[in-house]
């Protein structure tokens, strides 16, 4: 039901080289103001609503054209009858699925693809209602892609795409136990589209939180990650369907057991030859069948029944108590109950409208701890044994609902799991878990519980203080929305839930419940695809209202219901934030660098091929400028001095090569120089100051790394380091000096030592070595940063866990102090920071609440004097705060994510307290 949390990087990984995972942006499209009709009260549903970043509409409604025949081809002849209308071209269209609603109703969903790949995201549907001669279309709209030009073959070498996708996994020990699965390529949307493909990475999180899937996108031009998100996908397909337990000769039977509740119900059941009973109920559909997971890992149920477990099974029809206090009894009888909901009220057979057959499994754990919580797996329903102070999770009827309807929206729009698109799934999956729950057991819509999720889990407390989430709320995007990075609930999909489902639960006690129902049940099934956002829902659910011919003044409080939580287009842009924006969010934005009063940022504008460069002031003036070529490269990892810019172009050359080349430019614009390519390893952490560029390279062979200096623009040469050091962190590079961690063997012993390097003497200044007897664990030293006369970097215990402190050594080398203890109440969490002369900026993050997301749980930036004090939070700003950079004095930039974008921002002083 709900998902924890695991540590992970912030928005944005910095340190490894080319291996930036990037935010998914879910753009707004604008809708298109209707025209004012000469009554009072305008039509609420919108006529038409443009597509952003493409000339195909995302909504037409108030059709009436002929469109005869079969539904699939009907309508792929009537969009290319319309080309130059609707501007979708059928041949780039493959039917998903035909949804059948009532006798004369037809909606086709197509696929997008380019060139025979895949668009992520790009779906679009034809409506049509009638039958034979006299069908016509209704309604069009969803997200095609009209702009895209990506090629369709990887240029990148396969073998790189898949270490690009390994190394999306932070944690060096995670990534050493890492599967990867090849899953094909795929188009990402966005201006002229990113062939990327597409890898499911599984690695054990070291944090201790289970093991993860990552769905991992790699650009195949670049070989840069473009998009990773930590996904509900199920990483293993395979095992029975049906596991075949009831097989020809079982019978059907009616038998009882012990539900949770203390009471002993009627249970559909089957005999088998041996005479014994199992939980499968082939009453509906292909069955309904019930397993006890006897405590194994939930993951291992992802992808299907493993070969052997059978369904829970009595030797009578009266099964014991087991059935009961494992659960079993509650999941057979409340998959019973949503099936009954879905089939009666809103004609679907089943999860994937097919009638195949619906697994559920109980008792299940969470690597060895116990699960306290209910979860869709991509072919079954898993639900934990619960704990001391919760039921096993099958025991709410609203639970099993919500997992349920994730299987329905996963067979229609298959919202994506993150940002908005995951918070109306998240939404979608409770109002139906509510409202077959207050079907089932007659409850009325003004009773105090209707609304509430998981509410009758505890055991003990009132059901207010049991209930996970509340649908009767307030929330709305201008007062509540949480936006965040995925690191945070996969960027808000449970916190920000509750506003799209406050107001479908309005909307069901405003018109009648089964009105409601079959509203949004049309909108999630015939309007809605991937990608869309909160406003996308609420003109999906006005346009299913209006296909369900509503009255208009129901449809009127359809829209006021909406209204009333905040989603109407252009609600960004009235949520108070106390920062300036230099430039609002594209998709995957990198993290920024200034130097000099500038600012450089890489990021993808509607209209940008690829990742391309901006920069401007740090304060504000001017509009910010492209600094990077449209040449099909990526072109990213900037540093900057102020006067030019200095940075990396990957991707194929002017003869078609793949490549990475360190690329300069002035910041007022001029001819791109290309200062060297063909480097051998893993370069990384460029750097520049006073028109000197400094980077490392790795050789991947060996894995040591060695630090690069190129004065005045000549042929990098490297630094000499003495026999057997190696340089094990990131780079520091301010006013002619340079600072990294540097490591040897000395005497039975690890040796860590902070170091600067002045480049006028060639000599080392500074160094604060740090030893450990080689058989024992060696705590992290990284990060370093020159800022004033000193050197900064972070100290974390051997096991890489948190907390981390932030170190200070003195410019002669005689000391190091603490300038941030690891204990201090605001410590240090996220591993980034960044200082000036005057002031260090740096990322907390609260310990996550056991209990729901909160803003107080958001990546929040704090500030201290360089000399040390007391922390303050730099913004008040709601969202997370990710990757801050400081100007000169106290002024610091950073990526806000409050309106679900990633606006680069600044302020000139810290806020205080909020
Ligand atoms: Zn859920």
């Amino acid at each position: 039901m709900h998902h924890r949390s695991r540590p992970t990087a912030g928005l944005l990984g910095t340190g490894a080289a080319l291996s930036l995972a990037l935010a998914l942006t879910v753009t707004v499209s604008p809708a298109l103001a209707a025209p004012p009709g000469p009554s009072a009260e305008p039509d609420p549903v919108p006529a038409l609503v443009a597509g952003e970043g493409t000339e195909a509409p995302q909504l037409v409604t108030g059709l009436s054209e002929a469109a005869p025949g079969g539904p699939a081809e009907a309508a792929r002849a009537f969009l290319a009858a319309h080309a130059d209308r609707f501007r979708v071209d059928p041949a780039r269209l493959t039917e998903v699925a035909v949804e059948r609603t009532g006798q004369d109703r037809h909606t086709v969903r197509f696929q997008q693809d380019h060139g025979g790949v895949p668009v992520l995201g790009g779906q679009y549907l034809v409506r049509l209602v009638g039958e034979g001669a006299d069908q016509r279309v209704e309604s069009v709209g969803g997200r095609y892609f009209t702009g895209l030009t990506a090629p369709t073959k990887p240029v990148a070498p396969a073998a790189e795409l898949r270490r690009q996708a390994l190394d999306a996994v932070q944690d060096p020990r995670a990534r050493a136990g890492a599967a990867v699965e090849d899953r094909g390529p795929v188009v990402l949307p966005g201006g002229a589209g990113r062939l990327a493909q597409h890898f499911s990475v599984r690695a054990d999180d070291a944090a201790g939180g289970g093991p993860l899937v990552h769905d991992v996108y790699v650009d195949a031009t670049t070989g840069v990650v473009a998009l990773a998100q930590e996904s509900s996908t199920p990483y293993r397909v395979g095992g029975p369907d049906t596991a075949a337990a009831s097989g020809p000769a079982a019978v059907p039977a009616v038998g009882s057991a012990p539900d949770l509740h203390g009471r002993t119900v009627p249970v559909n059941v089957s005999r088998q030859p041996d005479g014994s009973y199992q939980l499968v109920d082939a009453t509906r559909s292909a069955g309904i069948l019930t397993y006890d997971g006897g405590g194994r890992d939930f993951t291992e149920f992802g992808g299907g029944i493993p070969d052997g477990i059978l369904p829970v099974s009595s030797p009578g029809p009266d099964f014991p108590a087991s059935a009961g206090s494992s659960g079993a009894t509650d999941a057979h009888v409340n998959a019973a109950a949503v099936y009954d909901f879905y089939r009666n009220r809103l004609g679907r057979d089943g999860l994937d409208g097919k009638g195949s057959p619906i697994l559920s499994v109980v008792n299940v754990t969470d690597h060895g701890r116990p699960f306290v919580n209910a979860a869709w797996g991509g072919r079954t329903m898993v639900y934990g044994a619960g704990d001391d102070l919760h039921l096993p999770f099958s025991a709410a009827m609203d639970v099993a609902g919500h997992e349920m309807t994730h299987g329905v929206v996963e067979h229609t729009a298959n919202l994506v799991n993150i940002g908005q698109s995951g918070a109306m799934n998240e939404g979608i999956a409770d109002y139906f878990g509510n409202a077959v729950e207050v079907t089932a057991h007659g409850i009325a819509m003004d009773d105090p519980t209707a609304p509430l999720m998981g509410e009758s889990l505890c055991r003990t407390g009132t059901p207010q203080e049991c209930a996970t989430r509340n649908l009767d709320n307030r929330h709305t995007t201008v007062n509540d929305y949480l936006g965040a990075g995925k690191e945070f609930d996969n960027g808000g999909v449970h916190a920000n839930s509750t506003i799209f489902s406050g107001a479908l639960w309005d909307i069901r006690r405003t018109l009648d419940p089964l009105t409601a129902d079959r509203l949004v049940y049309r909108a999630l099934a015939e309007y809605l695809t991937p990608l869309d956002d909160f406003v996308a829902g609420r003109n999906a659910v006005l346009a299913a209202g209006k296909s369900l011919k509503l009255s208009a003044a129901d449809l009127r409080k359809v829209a006021a219901a909406f209204d009333a939580h905040g989603i109407k287009a252009g609600w960004q842009s009235r949520v108070g934030t106390d920062s300036r924006t230099l430039m609002p969010g594209g998709t995957a934005p990198l993290g920024p660098v200034t130097g000099g009063g500038h600012w450089v940022m890489g990021s993808v504008l509607p209209n940008d091929k690829g990742i391309a460069l901006y920069t401007g002031s740090t304060t504000g003036t001017g509009t910010p400028v492209r600094l990077s070529p449209d040449d099909g490269r990526t072109h990213g990892w900037a540093a900057t001095d102020g006067k030019s810019a200095v940075w990396l172009a990957v991707g194929p050359d002017s003869t078609g090569t793949w490549g990475i080349a360190v690329v300069t430019a002035p910041l007022t614009g001029g001819p791109l120089r290309t200062l060297f390519q063909g480097l051998h390893g893993s370069l990384a952490n460029l750097r520049m100051s006073g028109g000197d560029i400094a980077f490392t390279l790795t050789d991947n062979a060996t894995d040591q790394t060695r630090v690069y200096l190129s004065h005045d623009g000549a042929t990098p040469t490297q630094l000499p380091l003495p026999e057997g050091h190696n340089v094990s962190s990131s780079l520091a590079f301010r006013d002619g000096r340079l600072g990294w961690i540097e490591t040897w063997s000395a005497d039975g012993a690890t040796v860590q030592a902070p170091t600067v390097y002045s480049t006028a003497t060639g000599k080392v200044t500074a160094q604060y070595p740090v030893s450990t007897p080689q058989d024992g664990a060696k705590p992290f030293l990284g990060s370093p940063v020159l800022a004033g006369d000193r050197l900064l970097w972070l100290a974390a215990p051997a096991d890489r866990t948190l907390p981390t402190a932030l170190r200070s050594g003195s410019p002669d080398g005689s000391g190091v102090t603490d300038l941030l203890p690891a204990d201090s109440r605001y410590s240090l969490t996220e591993r980034e920071f960044t200082a000036s002369d005057q002031a260090v900026s740096y990322v907390h993050r609260s310990p996550e609440p056991t209990t729901g997301w909160s803003n107080a749980a958001l990546p929040k930036l704090y500030q201290l004097p360089l000399t040390g004090g007391t922390p303050v939070r730099v913004s008040c700003n709601r969202g997370g705060q990710y990757h801050p950079v400081a100007d000169q004095g106290t002024r610091v930039l950073w990526l806000d994510g409050t309106v679900g974008r990633n606006d680069l921002v600044v302020r000139d002083k810290p806020a205080g307290s909020c």
